[in-house]
């Protein structure tokens, strides 16, 4: 199956990404991933995507587009994909409808995950990851013991969480701008090919992941 989660930043696309691919033994390709890989590298393609990470810009699409591009031409997606963070805006989305042509693989779906303003912010301030595993937990929903009690799959020890630089309250506020300029017109853009469907994301992730389960085509 191949799909795309469409939501502003801090929606649960990246957590719900996680659970889509236990459940349907596909990968998950997001872009913002592949990007901060590419800056902590210390990449060609990283430095000059930094600043506008930073500043909660899009990177230029040239760049997300080579790195899609390569992604999707690896083996692993060949069964499908859940593309997270990508695309963000509608030349991107025509760009990946026609690489997906070239490669005969359309999508199946594209769904989007609603969150109101105040609790996407909420999200992010709490939002944290594991330095060694990349997990992503929010403090303000995992209890203190749970997370204190969890190993660990990388090193066995606790987490050793940190706060990703661009979920600082400045850059939070230009990138849910950004969102509502540039990606949100996506949803219109996949209503018009029928591909959308909408699903209330907040509340328990189990209960979001049943409602996201359950709009994905049989
Ligand atoms: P994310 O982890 O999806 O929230 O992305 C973090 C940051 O990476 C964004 O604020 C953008 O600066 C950049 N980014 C991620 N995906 C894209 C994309 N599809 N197009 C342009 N920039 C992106």
């Amino acid at each position: 199956m191949r799909i795309v989660l469409l939501g502003a930043p801090g929606s649960g696309k990246g957590t719900q990404s996680q659970r889509l691919v236990e459940q349907q033994r596909i990968p998950q390709v997001s872009t913002g991933d592949l990007l901060r890989a590419a800056v902590a590298q210390g990449t060609p393609l990283g430095v000059q995507a930094k600043e506008a990470m930073t500043a909660g810009r899009l990177v230029e699409d040239s760049i997300v587009l080579g790195m899609i591009r390569e992604r999707l031409g690896e083996p692993d997606t060949g069964c499908g994909f859940i593309l997270d963070g990508f695309p963000r805006n509608l030349a991107q989305a025509r760009a990946l409808d026609t690489l997906l042509q070239q490669i005969g693989q359309p999508l199946d779906v594209v769904v989007q995950l609603k969150v109101d303003y105040a609790e996407l912010s909420r999200r992010i301030a709490g939002r944290r990851t594991c330095s060694d595993c990349g997990r992503v937990v929010n403090l303000l929903t995992t209890p203190r013991e749970a997370l204190e009690q969890e190993r660990c799959p990388t090193t066995g020890k606790p987490h050793r969480l940190f706060q990703r630089p661009d979920d600082n309250q400045a850059t939070v506020a230009e990138r849910l701008r950004v969102y509502d300029q540039q990606t949100s017109p996506l949803i219109e853009y996949y209503a018009g090919q029928g591909l959308l469907r909408s699903i209330d994301a907040q509340g328990d992730v189990a209960e979001v992941s049943r409602r996201l389960e359950a709009v994905l085509p049989r």
